[in-house]
């Protein structure tokens, strides 16, 4: 019998990496560090999700009912990796609660922390309750109480939505693109409008990243069904009259100053590197790229493998990523992983 793989991470790539192992008759340990398991679309509360419209509470919420249901799927909550020693085929890992395991490979699938618009104070998070961030409104559209002012619970009747918050800003170490979050604000824009039509939703963008088909389903949907508006502007501050919330800043087609009154403010933010990413470097010997994201060995020829024989990656931990990519590469890390333990475990009977 081969030695189980460690997977480190239980949202949509871990449990797709879990889900392929198990489906081939291969024993996993899943260790995750929250009570829940389903990664940020589950414990950040995602409303519905891009592209396919399904609840991620029914989506994502089916992986994890799949996975905690696996006999081949053992499952650790609320602990963490704190030593990894062996070499591929034969490593031995330790637990936080003291449990010391053995393990045949581990996939890393520790995914992302989501942006601190505290980070980025200027545009108003913190000093004003009605500026709130995308996954504020992905929870408020999941908990079927639709969309509202936190301050005063009033419906908005403008809502203007701040693309880019801690992404492509040079000037608070963020340089990538967080790739998803042009398309999961158009579709909140689209929500917004459904949930309370009289609302006028307005995305300030710097450039739009609706990649792929995406420009079709979300980008001029949103303005041609929906009637969301668009202004390409560098956006100053956000501050307040007292009544409403003031978005200034330079229309950037025209080249004029803009100051705009709004009822709600929403940050589209991005997505950091794993605050943890430091220690799981340290405690697993794999290196990390220079923006601290998990450093993948190969681009094309093993694509999950990391600077460690026998430890490999996949999801949002490698850089941001979507959902169907992660769950593509948790596959393909499971693929990796079992080859390893299978042949590891055909080199012991031979
Ligand atoms: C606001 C917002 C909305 C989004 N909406 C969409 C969408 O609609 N469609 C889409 O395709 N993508 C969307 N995304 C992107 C989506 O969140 C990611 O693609 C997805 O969560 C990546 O999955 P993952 O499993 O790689 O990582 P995660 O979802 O981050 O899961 C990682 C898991 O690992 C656990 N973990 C972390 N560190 C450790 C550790 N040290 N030890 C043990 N466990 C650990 C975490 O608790 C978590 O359960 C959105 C992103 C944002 C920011
Ligand atoms: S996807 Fe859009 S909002 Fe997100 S960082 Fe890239 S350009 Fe900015």
């Amino acid at each position: 019998m081969t030695c189980p793989v460690l997977i480190v991470g239980g949202g949509p790539s871990g449990l797709s990496a879990a889900h392929a192992l198990a489906a081939a008759g291969q024993r996993v340990v899943l260790v995750e560090k929250a009570e829940q398991l389903g990664g940020a679309p589950i414990q950040s509360g995602y409303a519905k999700l891009v592209p396919s419209g399904e609840w991620a509470k029914d989506a994502i919420g089916g992986m994890v009912r799949r996975v905690e249901t696996d006999s081949r799927i053992e499952i650790r909550r609320r602990v963490t990796v704190k030593g990894f020693s062996g070499s591929p085929g034969d490593f031995r890992v330790t637990l936080s609660d003291g449990t010391v395991l053995e393990a045949g490979a581990a996939i890393l699938c520790t995914g992302f922390t989501h942006f601190d618009s505290v980070n980025k104070p200027e545009w108003g998070f913190g000093t004003y309750p009605d500026v709130v961030t995308t996954t504020q409104v992905e929870q408020m559209l999941s908990s079927g109480r639709g969309v509202r002012r936190p301050s005063d619970g009033r419906e908005p009747e403008r809502v203007a939505i701040l693309l880019c918050v801690g992404s492509r800003d040079r000037q608070i170490g963020r340089e990538w693109c967080s790739k998803i979050c042009c398309t999961v604000s158009a579709n909140i824009a689209m929500e917004i409008r459904e949930a309370v039509p009289r609302c006028n939703v307005y995305i300030y963008y710097m450039d739009i990243r609706t990649f792929g088909l995406y420009e079709d389903l979300y980008y001029w949907e949103s303005q041609e069904k929906h009637r969301v508006k668009y202004i390409k502007a560098r956006i100053a501050e956000v501050t307040s009259d007292g009544r409403r919330l003031i978005v200034k800043g330079e229309d950037t087609l025209v080249k004029r100053p803009i100051s705009i009154p709004f009822d709600m403010v929403v940050h589209a933010i991005g997505m950091d590197p794993n605050v943890d990413n430091m220690t799981l470097s340290a405690v697993f010997d794999v290196k990390l790229q220079k923006h601290g994201h998990i450093q993948k060995a190969s681009v094309y020829s093993n694509t999950s493998a990391t600077s460690r024989p026998g430890v490999f990656v996949a999801g949002a931990a490698t850089g941001p990523e979507t959902i169907d990519d992660s769950i593509a590469q948790g596959q393909s890390a499971a693929m990796a992983a079992l080859t390893l333990v299978r042949g590891a475990m055909m080199e012991a009977a031979e």
